[in-house]
């Protein structure tokens, strides 16, 4: 399968080089050059097989024969290693669980089988590669975990010292060998003007391969387009419409739903939830895109004011506006607003959703009020609520039990390596 660049389309690589590369050299963002429809028969008999089965004929869609069944079939069983339930609320709304890996974050998916991949292409090619990864929290986490221990590859996470939270430090620093935590002395916008000053120093490149785990690279997205099939499979009555709610920041989660859709997936609505980062809200609803700078939120990990993937959205739709805004509702969502969810869920159902999810739930709500049809939403609950301890403790009388591996990680001591804010610094250890 060959990948263009959304800068050009006449500038294409292999499926390998879009994944080792993950920016194209132009600043445009790989796409596949065609997402092909799945058979109708895979996907009315979705019943008939195991996620690992179902994920792996999607990667196939996508691979083609870069990488052979036996090995695709290997970084899959690896990779995908944990389940992605649906939790039934009521008849029009169950809970997609994505938080099952070993970081408690939907973004395992994505940096399991992204660090498998690459070790897979690397192996045997002589070429060693520098992951730098800014992180406000669960993109480190999920992408230092996965890359543990894999051959040809260092990874830096950089973080803002103090402004994340204990339990994502703790993640971060405590794993050692070829992760390198680097705490910047400032906030998370510098910490990637770091990464992007490295990313265009012309000097560094000749002497090192860098290479971006954000959901800009390709290898991120396309695993996650797995869960939308399981999840379907799961619905007991597949008659109504189906609806996903999609707790959106850089839309990364939202593409590979529409991804999805154009391998066949019968998904009658896509909803954005934001919260008051609403650029992409304002977007689908009035067809302007004016990025800002982002707001803090109780769901931080949405707190996003340039969204990375709308311009593959874009792509997708052929800049098509009216064509975008039929397929996708988008709503935004303040922070009371989120709390009243989160104790509503609480209270009614005996659930509790993290404050992602719950801008999810607030969406579907909405959407459900509005078309006023009867409709099965299922919203993505993107991150277990014990990583977020502190918004529980702050503001609700209640809070969730920790999971036995958050707390493991809590006891171990972490190692970082401090820095300023100042490009200079962090050049210096890259050259080294
Ligand atoms: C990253 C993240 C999001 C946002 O996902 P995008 O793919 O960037 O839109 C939502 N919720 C949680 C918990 C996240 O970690």
């Amino acid at each position: 399968m060959q990948y263009y660049s959304t800068n050009n389309k006449n500038n294409k690589v292999n499926f390998r080089e879009a994944i080792l590369q993950g920016i194209a050299n132009d600043k445009g963002l790989f796409m596949p050059e065609s997402i092909n429809p799945l058979s109708e028969n895979f996907i009315s008999n979705l019943t008939e097989f195991n996620f690992q089965e179902i994920s792996f004929q999607i990667a196939k869609n996508f691979v083609e024969d870069e990488i052979p069944g036996n090995d695709l079939n290997s970084i899959i069983i690896n990779s995908i290693s944990f389940e992605a339930p649906l939790v039934n609320l009521n008849d029009n709304l169950s809970i997609l669980e994505l938080f099952h890996g070993p970081t408690l974050a939907f973004k395992d998916f994505g940096a399991r089988f992204m660090a498998r991949t690459m070790e897979y292409f690397l192996k045997g090619m002589n070429r060693e590669i520098t992951i730098l990864v800014a992180t406000s929290g669960d993109t480190g986490s999920a992408v230092a975990n996965s890359f543990l221990n894999v051959d040809g590859i260092k990874v830096l996470v950089l973080f803002p010292s103090g402004k994340i939270s204990k339990v994502q430090e703790k993640q971060i620093t405590t794993l050692g060998n070829n992760i390198a935590a680097i705490e910047v002395d400032g906030t998370f916008d510098d910490c990637q003007r770091l990464v992007k000053s490295a990313f265009v120093d012309d000097e560094l490149k000749n002497k090192i391969n860098l290479t971006s785990a954000n959901s800009i690279n390709i290898g991120r997205l396309i695993p996650q387009s797995f869960y939308y099939f399981e999840s379907f499979k799961q619905i007991k009555n597949k008659n109504q419409k189906i609806v996903y709610s999609v707790p959106s920041g850089n839309l990364g989660n939202l593409t590979a739903g529409l991804f999805a859709k154009q391998m066949g997936l019968p998904i009658s609505k896509f909803i954005a939830a934001t919260n008051k980062n609403d650029v992409f809200t304002k977007y689908v609803n009035d067809g302007n895109f004016n990025p800002k700078a982002s707001v803090e939120t109780l769901s931080n990990a949405m707190d996003v004011g340039d969204p990375s993937n709308f311009v593959r959205i874009l792509d997708l739709y052929k800049n098509n506006h009216a064509l975008i805004s039929n397929i996708i509702f988008s709503k935004s969502f303040s922070d009371e607003e989120t709390l009243n969810k989160i104790q509503e869920l609480h209270d009614n159902n005996n659930y509790i959703i993290d404050p992602h999810g719950a801008v999810g739930c607030l969406a579907f709500d909405k959407y459900k009020n509005e078309v006023g049809e009867d409709i099965f939403g299922i919203v993505l609950e993107t991150a277990h609520p014990a990583k977020f301890l502190n918004v529980f403790e702050n503001n609700l009388n209640f809070k969730p039990v920790s999971p036995d591996r958050l707390n493991q990680c809590l006891n171990k001591k972490g190692e970082t390596e401090k820095i300023s804010s100042n490009y200079k610094d962090l050049k210096e250890i890259l050259r080294s």
